[in-house]
Formats: C-alpha cells, structure tokens, sequence
C-alpha cells in the first residue's frame, strides 16, 4: 500500500497543477469578458449618441428647408406689393408678410438652439469616440496577450495530462475513483502526508491506534476529522522521524 499512496500523491501533484492551470484560465477569460463586456457598452453609448445627433441635424435640415421656403415667399409677396394698388389688398398682402416674418424669427430661434445641441452632443460624441477607440486598442492588446498566455497554459496542461496518464496507469482503479472523489470535494487535497501525528490536509492530532496503522500502510486509512486519505510522510528526513 505504501507504493501505491506515494504514487498517488504523485498524481495529486499532477493533478493539483491541472487545477491550477485550469483557475488561472478562468480568471484570464472571466477578464477578458468584463473588459469586452465595458468596451461592449461603450460602443453602444455612441451608437445611441450618434443616432440622437443624426435625427436633430435631420430636424435642422427640415428647419432650414422651411425657412428658406418661407423666405422665399415672403420675398414674392414683397415684389407683389409694388404692383397692388387696391389698399385693402395691399394691407391683406402686408399681414401675410408680417406673418411669415413672425413666423421664421420663431424658426430661427428654434434652429439656433438646435444647432448649439448639435455643437454639445457633437463634442459629446468626439469626446466618447475617442475614449471608445482608446478601449478598443486596449481590449485587442488584452486579448492578444490573453491568447498567448492561454496557448501556453494549454500546451503545460496537455503535457500534465500525459504524465497523468502515466502515473494513473501504476494505480489500483478503485484507488483512483476514491481519490478523485475526495479531490474534487476537499478542495483539490485528496491524498494527506502525516507526520508527528498530525494530518497535514486539517491538522487535527490523528489517535495512536490509527498512527500506527498509517506507520504500517497496510490498508487504506482515511484522516477521522477530513476524511482524506493519509499516508506516512516524516516531517524531516532523517532526523525527526516519528
Ligand atoms: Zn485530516
């Protein structure tokens, strides 16, 4: 039994690298997404800001058009003035004038304030393009970097997985099954060393009796607080043996 636990604690140090390599992915990608998942948002607000200065700078055409239009006619109607000689028809001519003239200095005031919105989100809309561009270099590089420090990761854990393979393949498979199990629940620390009578995974005192079990190694022990499997390990070589 005592071969058979130190090879498996020699596949819990394959296995515990695994892991590690597999967190450090995760944390890497879960980056990654939270970055994009900004930079995602950003855009969008300038999507949204442009589609609002694209539909008033169509409201200050429109305006434009109508007053020009309105300018337009008035001027016909000034031209017509020389040539009425009947005074109430000239007076009647007069008000329409007096009306259109009424009525564009309201739509030039209305197209003064829309152009000072279109010159606020303008600036608005630069100020954010310009952030939104700085984020999407950003992102790139992160991603780029990302990608390499993922390639390298999964070329470590498929050399990890072959010499898991290997070590696993010395081992009893019941053995295996029961350390997996216990590795998954107990946090990726399956296999235990003891030593001076104290479990290394929870360090809690193990009771003689079991000492000298694990001392013998005959059959598989599991620690009595964390159930993990334990085996002997002396805490220094040599000197301080228990
Ligand atoms: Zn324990």
């Amino acid at each position: 039994m005592r071969e058979q636990l130190e090879i498996l604690a020699s596949l819990q140090e394959v296995d515990r690298e695994i892991r590690g390599k597999n967190l450090t992915k995760d944390t890497l990608l879960a980056e990654l997404k939270k970055d994009e998942g900004e930079l995602h948002a950003h855009q969008a607000e300038v999507a949204t800001l442009k589609a609002e200065w694209t539909e008033k700078d169509k409201l200050r055409e429109e305006k434009e058009r109508i007053l020009q239009e309105e300018g337009r006619k008035a001027m016909e109607k000034r031209m017509r003035l020389n040539r009425i000689k009947n005074i109430k028809e000239l007076q009647a001519l007069q008000r329409e004038i007096d009306q259109i003239k009424e009525s564009n200095a309201q739509l030039e005031e209305e197209l003064m304030k829309i152009l000072e919105e279109l010159e606020a989100s303008g600036a608005q809309l630069k100020a954010k393009g310009e952030e939104v561009e700085k984020l999407e270099g950003a992102c790139g590089e992160k991603r780029a970097q990302v990608e390499a420090e993922l390639a390298g990761i999964e070329q470590a854990m498929a050399e990890a997985s072959k010499s898991r393979q290997a070590i696993a393949a010395r081992l009893n498979g019941d053995l295996i099954e029961r350390y997996e199990l216990i590795f998954s629940r107990r946090g990726g620390v399956a296999v235990v060393g003891v030593s001076e009578g104290i479990c290394q995974g929870c360090h809690m005192n193990i009771p003689p009796q079991l000492w000298n079990e694990i001392i013998r190694s005959e059959r598989l022990i599991f620690c009595p607080s964390c159930h993990r499997i334990l085996y002997h390990k002396p805490a220094v070589s040599g000197d301080k043996r228990v």
